[in-house]
């Protein structure tokens, strides 16, 4: 008996790349734009436009100065990089994408998407669930003035940074005219109760949370399933010291039949269908440290 061919959108794997640090932007973007031809591999950057604040997470975890500055001293790689981990705290805070308004045009000029991840970054991550809705309403309407600042017209889309929600911000989100949510780590698509709006997970686990490059086979063995999956890659990461391990999955996917699609094509696709319609949960995810929202 013949096997019925698969449906033309069996296969499609979707890139959303985080952008969260100034490092990320200024080094990890122009390596993906060149490691990510657009007719093969259009992605989906969700980049970060305010200051980056990512020492205040290293000093959170060691508050002590001290350490901060013995790790100065001894100039402590990472993947993140050293002025990366001080930055906030003992060096001031770049801005990242509102800095690079060039940079931020090119990924749309080379045929890829441009959204919107956060505007200060740590802020939501670290600090989100005390906020109220004034709050998170400064912080979104100052990253989407500097959004459209730097790219000449507003965003189809939001990715919260860490996948963090609250009811607050859920609530203050429903007032924006998204296309589409990318901002959880559910395993399928849903429409986001009180917003009304398509929630198009990264339903994968990313590089980090599977051991790294030795875990490129964790992500292909849930493609092998075939269906639509969104990757979460990291500017800084994928974009930085593993980036063959990237290269690694999209050959692995294509030789699965994978074709890679920008994430407004999967959410008009996903439009189509009768999609549950569900508050977020929250959930610690294997390989985090903190809990996200899915
Ligand atoms: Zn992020």
């Amino acid at each position: 008996m013949n096997e019925c061919p698969p449906p033309p959108d069996d296969r499609i794997l979707g890139l959303k790349v985080d952008v969260d640090t100034r490092r990320g932007m200024e080094e990890g973007v122009p390596r993906l734009l060149s490691a990510l031809p657009a007719d093969t591999a259009p992605a989906t950057f969700f980049l970060s436009f305010g200051p980056d604040n990512s020492g205040k997470a290293v000093y959170q975890a060691l508050r002590s100065p001290r350490f901060l500055l013995k790790m100065v001293r001894t100039n402590a790689p990472g993947l993140y990089g050293m002025k990366t981990a001080l930055y906030g705290t003992i060096l001031p805070a770049p801005m990242i994408a509102q800095a690079l308004p060039g940079l931020c045009r090119e990924i749309e000029a080379r045929g890829h998407e441009v959204e919107f991840h956060a505007w200060d970054h740590r802020a939501w991550q670290d600090t989100l669930p005390r906020k109220d809705n004034r709050w998170i309403r400064e912080w979104l309407d100052r990253g989407l003035s500097s959004y459209e600042g730097c790219m000449g017209h507003p965003p189809r889309a939001f990715g919260a940074p860490a996948w963090l929600l609250t009811r607050e911000a859920v609530a203050v989100l429903s007032g924006y005219p998204w296309e589409y949510l990318s901002c959880t780590r559910a395993p399928s698509p849903f429409i986001l109760s009180g917003t009304g709006r398509m929630e198009v997970p990264s339903d994968l686990p990313c590089l980090e949370e599977v051991g790294g490059p030795r875990g490129t086979g964790a992500i292909l063995a849930a493609l092998s399933k075939g269906g639509i999956h969104v990757l979460p890659v990291h500017a800084e990461v994928e974009g930085g010291i593993w980036r063959e391990a990237l290269a690694e999955i999209l050959r692995g996917a294509a030789s699965l039949g994978y074709r890679v699609a920008p994430l407004s094509e999967i959410a008009a696709m996903l439009g189509s269908r009768n999609l549950p319609v569900r508050p977020f949960g929250t959930a610690l995810l294997p390989g985090r440290a903190f809990p996200c929202s899915v």
